[in-house]
């Protein structure tokens, strides 16, 4: 109704940056007629003129169409208009949806350029390492050729290694490795060992991957703890004594188990008659996370078993998370489950979620092919607005009706025979499963049908090859299987890629192995090339490894001067073209056919998923189709869909290798996925909101211990530490005794015995000096105790070596800070625990936990000022002979 009255907000919004665009292309003709370094002087004249960041907003069109100018001469590609269109929202600090194979990396870098003009850092985030590298060697020439330096992040590369790539221009880098870089800078002993930058802009590739499905787990950094095996392997035995419905109850919805009354009269005969709650010796937590890693916890579904180690499986993506743990002991519940090695049930020693750590840019946006569906969250958590880019050519991708069966095992005959039938046509096929276990049951089901195909889950040794799997996916009958989101940002191309394909001939070319030969069939000019290229590694003594690098950057087309790397390209080059030749036939064939067909095997936990998965086909107005395969037995129907779908099982008549139509299947499935999308939506909210209570906490120890590390003088600090606890003293003292006026002489005492104790003053005070003064002259004349106090103390630290007292000032404060702060961390922990099962009646369990949660930090905040006097106060002067 609106809509029409006023037209699509989106569409207006739209309008709005057209007429931007235009002015960027007026901009065009004149940047054409440059030389390149005309060009690239710009750059330094752009710089010079941000003063603010309205400056940026001024000079957008020129930076935009010097970049465009820029990809063109460097890449060969050239920003199409709805690519511009997306570098505005993202400038705007806004989320631009833009489907799958619109060029989203190279939408990054125009606004990338822009706003590194301020020179403050810009990061560009991504999913994995692969693409990090891959962004940064390829469009990262553009604005390097316009000036710019370019940093990239990958895991294991040194602390020295990686401030030199924060404090670059532009910064590639995955989500985990900037997080966790950032809750190691706030562990620093000392500001040189800090490598970020204060946080400026950053653009976050597949936007939705992150702050969503990444957004339920936090990232935690965790030190060893006490080790207690020996329950988690007594629980997971007791475990396998339990029998469900019996003993518990699976609450499959929320993930959760519960012990009937029976079940705890089990466990406790089971334990020798101990209770499972006795506070001495806690039971219930163990028991209970072997009943969930029993239950609900499945090998090759949930976590993968590698080299005695259980490593948790993205439910999403498919891909494998290596370092991160599930909490509060499940991890190791799974552990013992599994047989494998229990690893040290771990402290916390800082952590935090991803909603609040990007908050923390001042200036935040995104892309991804996804987004519009979860418009809500992404406003009300990061107040980002979603803006959908027109795609440059018309889609033309056939979404197909569902086929519904009745069971598991006709839905995936179904799917064999569809495989079967586009490989026989010569489709090219990708079926995306929800699970390493059942993307094996369909790759067993083709084999026996005799298909080749491919196969892509989190198994090590199949995501080596995920890039490249992913980017022949859409050779001519070619069939793929892959869990859900792997490979995702690599493009699939109909009729295959022929970069991978020359990448992977040159790497078979400059080895012994004789399968080259199959790649360059008889070919006698690749024959001696293949010949001069490995007398040349001989030459020069390269390792494997160093070969694989230098291939790398030879198919990246990043300047270089290194001589083998430019025969290398040059080999590149040669394979190139000739794979270009074979492809293009290949392609017009797919074209022909219908382009790539894509099968969905379940639908997903929420309806942006299954876009994510359908989006690979149909790519830049090429043709394509999709369809998913249902069945009643499927986990969204059996854990959401209701009575009505459990008694149309037992009442459907109908043959299982017929698929069922019905309206009210498709009403109750819609409705069902919504139930799910709402439900993991509360759960990212709820963590959202118990982690903003830590989070101003967290800001508050972390700044101040910003403070201390940049300070070189902590002198004055610590004397206001002291000043502050006496006063606390003091204001104690007088609410005591204005409630009852007869204890003031004992009192008196009291206050001057806790002074002299907390700064161990050889002497004792004299109890006439203070009767009878206000609470501000108290405090003066305590204060001043405490001052000469101070200063005999340094004096007698001094002696020893200049500048002791400060290192002792400096040391002890950060001593004192982080342990308050790691034992704090559990005691919040605690406290969210409890607070769970806590009755309050009426009242608000988030409010009483904030209430609580900020005594807990007042009198860490006591605490830590109070030990630190204490300590400083009593440091002796050892001296050295
Ligand atoms: P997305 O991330 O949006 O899925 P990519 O950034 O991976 O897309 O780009 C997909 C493909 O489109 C790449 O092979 C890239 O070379 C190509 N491409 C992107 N922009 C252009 C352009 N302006 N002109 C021609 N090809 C382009
Ligand atoms: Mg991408």
């Amino acid at each position: 109704m609106f809509q029409t009255l006023f037209g699509d907000p989106n569409k207006r919004k739209i309008k709005k940056y057209e007429v931007i665009v235009d002015e960027i292309n007026k901009l065009e003709p004149t940047l054409q007629s440059l030389t390149d370094s005309q060009l690239q002087s710009k750059t330094a004249k752009l710089i010079d003129s941000v003063h603010s960041e309205k400056d940026l907003d001024i000079i957008l069109p020129d930076a935009f169409a010097l970049v465009r100018e820029a990809s063109y001469r460097v890449l060969g590609l050239r920003h199409f208009d709805v690519q511009l269109l997306g570098g505005i929202i993202l400038h705007e600090g806004k989320i631009a949806e833009m489907k799958t194979g619109e060029g989203k990396t190279l939408v990054a870098i125009l606004a990338a350029y822009l706003n590194a003009l301020s020179k403050k850092g810009v990061h560009v985030v991504t999913v994995n390492d692969y693409l990090a590298k891959r962004d940064a060697e390829w469009v990262g020439q553009v604005p390097k050729f316009l000036g710019l330096s370019i940093g990239l992040v990958q895991q294991g590369i040194s602390q020295q290694e990686r401030e030199n790539n924060y404090s670059k221009d532009i910064t590639y880098i995955t989500n985990s490795e900037l997080g966790f870089d950032y809750l190691r800078d706030n562990m620093a002993i000392e500001m040189n060992d800090m490598v970020q930058r204060d946080f400026y802009f950053c653009i976050i590739d597949e936007v939705d991957s992150i702050l969503i499905d990444e957004a339920r787990t936090p990232l935690i950094i965790s030190g060893a703890g006490d080790a207690v095996d020996e329950k988690y392997i007594r629980a997971n035995e007791i475990s396998k004594y339990l029998d469900k419905t019996t003993h518990y109850e699976v609450d499959e919805k929320a993930r959760n188990i519960i012990l009937t009354e029976e079940g705890i009269l089990k466990c406790e005969e089971l334990l020798d008659n101990k209770g499972l709650y006795n506070p001495e010796d806690p039971w219930a937590s163990y028991i209970f996370n072997a009943v969930k890693a029993k239950e609900l916890f499945t090998k090759d579904v949930h976590y993968i078993v590698k080299e005695n180690e259980v490593i948790i499986v993205d439910e999403f993506t498919g891909r494998i998370m290596v370092g991160r743990r599930w909490s509060d002991g499940l991890h190791q519940a799974i552990e013992a489950k599994e047989g494998a090695t229990i690893q040290n049930e771990s402290q916390t020693l800082a952590s935090i979620t991803y909603q609040n750590f990007f908050l923390l840019y001042p200036k935040l946006s995104g892309m991804t092919g996804t987004a519009k569906t979860e418009a809500y969250e992404l406003d009300k958590i990061y107040g980002l607005d979603v803006i959908c880019v027109p795609t440059n050519k018309k889609m033309k991708r056939k979404d197909f009706p569902d086929l519904v069966y009745k069971s598991q095992y006709s839905k995936w005959k179904s799917i064999a025979d569809e495989c079967l039938d586009m490989h026989t046509l010569g489709r090219p096929v990708l079926v995306g499963t929800t699970s390493v276990e059942k993307s094996e049951l369909l790759s067993s089901l083709l084999l026996e049908y005799g298909i080749p195909h491919n196969l892509l889950n989190a198994k090590p040794e199949n995501i080596k090859r995920e890039a490249e799997i992913i980017a022949q996916a859409g050779r001519k009958g070619s069939v793929t299987i892959a869990t859900n989101m792997a490979g995702r940002g690599t493009d699939i191309l109909l009729g295959g890629n022929s970069s991978y394909m020359a990448k992977a001939a040159l790497s078979q070319l400059t080895g012994e192995s004789t399968s080259a030969k199959v790649l360059i069939k008889d070919d006698p000019k690749l024959e001696t090339l293949s010949k001069f290229l490995r007398d040349q590694i001989k030459l020069l003594n390269l390792s494997e490894e160093a070969i694989q690098e230098k291939i790398s950057i030879a198919c990246e087309k990043g300047f270089t001067d290194d001589p083998f790397i430019i025969t290398l390209r040059a080999s590149y080059q040669v394979l190139e073209d000739q794979y270009s030749v074979l492809i293009k036939k290949e392609r017009e064939e797919v074209l022909t056919l219908g382009g790539l067909h894509v099968i969905g095997t379940e639908r997903h936990e929420s309806r942006r998923v299954d876009n994510q998965l359908r989006g690979r086909a149909g790519r830049q107005g090429d043709p394509g189709s999709s369809r998913f395969f249902l069945s009643l037995e499927d986990n969204l129907f059996r854990i959401f869909g209701g009575d009505r779908i459990a008694s149309m099982m037992d009442t459907l008549r109908i043959e299982e290798s017929v698929p069922i139509e019905s309206s009210f299947l498709n009403k109750s499935l819609e409705s069902a996925q919504k139930k799910v999308e709402a439900y993991y939506y509360d759960a990212r909210k709820q963590l959202f909101e118990y982690d903003e209570v830590l989070n101003y906490q967290r800001q508050a120890i972390y700044s101040e211990r910003r403070r201390i590390l940049a300070s070189r003088n902590l002198r004055n600090w610590i004397l206001q530490y002291a000043e502050t606890t006496i006063r606390d003293y003091v204001t104690q003292y007088f609410n005591t005794i204005e409630q009852d006026k007869s204890s003031e002489p004992s009192q008196r005492k009291k206050l001057l015995q806790k002074v002299e104790d907390l700064l161990g003053l050889p002497y004792t005070l004299d109890m006439s000096s203070i009767s009878n003064l206000s609470a501000k002259e108290m405090t003066t004349f305590l204060c001043q105790h405490m001052r000469i106090a101070y200063d005999l103390k340094e004096s007698q630290i001094e002696l020893i070596e200049n500048g002791l007292m400060r290192d002792l000032e400096r040391s002890f404060l950060l001593q004192k800070i982080d342990s308050a702060w790691k034992e704090h961390l559990q005691n919040m922990n605690g406290l969210r625990e409890t607070i769970g099962w806590r009755g309050y009646g009426q009242k608000d369990p988030l409010i009483e936990y904030k209430n609580e949660a900020y005594s807990l930090f007042t009198s860490m905040s006591v605490n830590v000022r109070h030990s630190v006097i204490y300590l400083i106060f009593r440091a002796q002067p050892i001296l050295k002979n």
